[in-house]
């Protein structure tokens, strides 16, 4: 199951990087900025550029175009109905409005992991290997992401 995962991902990952940084470019072009309290928040789960970041408040996160994209992003736990955000490089879709400061927290330390990485791609490669290895819940950038969450600065 999950090398049958690992293959597929692998001959994907070229289709989701292309849709991950045409998402990325979208919410950078329409998102709001972090005000001086967000970026706050920001800085303090390690993000180096804070005032390149933008939120997009959605109704729902974008799900791929693509069928077999679609599929293999929900059947790996990472886009569902029940998906509250999702960081694409310095954009960041977010369903909920305030934002929490638990979400951005979260959102912003994948921020930080995209900043570590250098590029959507060398984060999403590294990223969708642990969630195909080890599932969503387990993977350590997920994990990491967890434990930087702040409920107030
Ligand atoms: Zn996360």
């Amino acid at each position: 199951m999950r090398s049958d995962l690992l293959s597929r991902l692998a001959s994907l990952g070229p289709a989701v990087v292309r849709w991950a940084e045409a998402r990325e470019a979208e919410i950078l072009r329409n998102g709001l900025a972090l005000d001086a309290k967000m970026q706050a928040v920001a800085r303090s789960v390690g993000v180096r550029e804070p005032e390149r970041v933008r939120i997009a408040v959605v109704a729902r996160i974008p799900l791929p175009e693509d069928p077999e994209l679609r599929q293999a992003a929900v059947s790996l736990g990472m886009l569902g109905p029940e998906t509250i955000g999702l960081t694409l490089g310095h954009g960041i879709y977010v369903r909920k409005r305030p934002v929490s400061t638990r979400l951005l927290s979260h959102e912003c330390r994948h921020v930080h992991q995209y900043e570590q990485a250098g590029s959507i791609a060398a984060f999403l490669g590294s990223y969708l290997q642990q969630i195909a290895t080890v599932g969503y819940r387990d993977a350590p950038l997920e994990v990491d992401a967890r434990a930087h969450e702040i409920e107030r600065l």
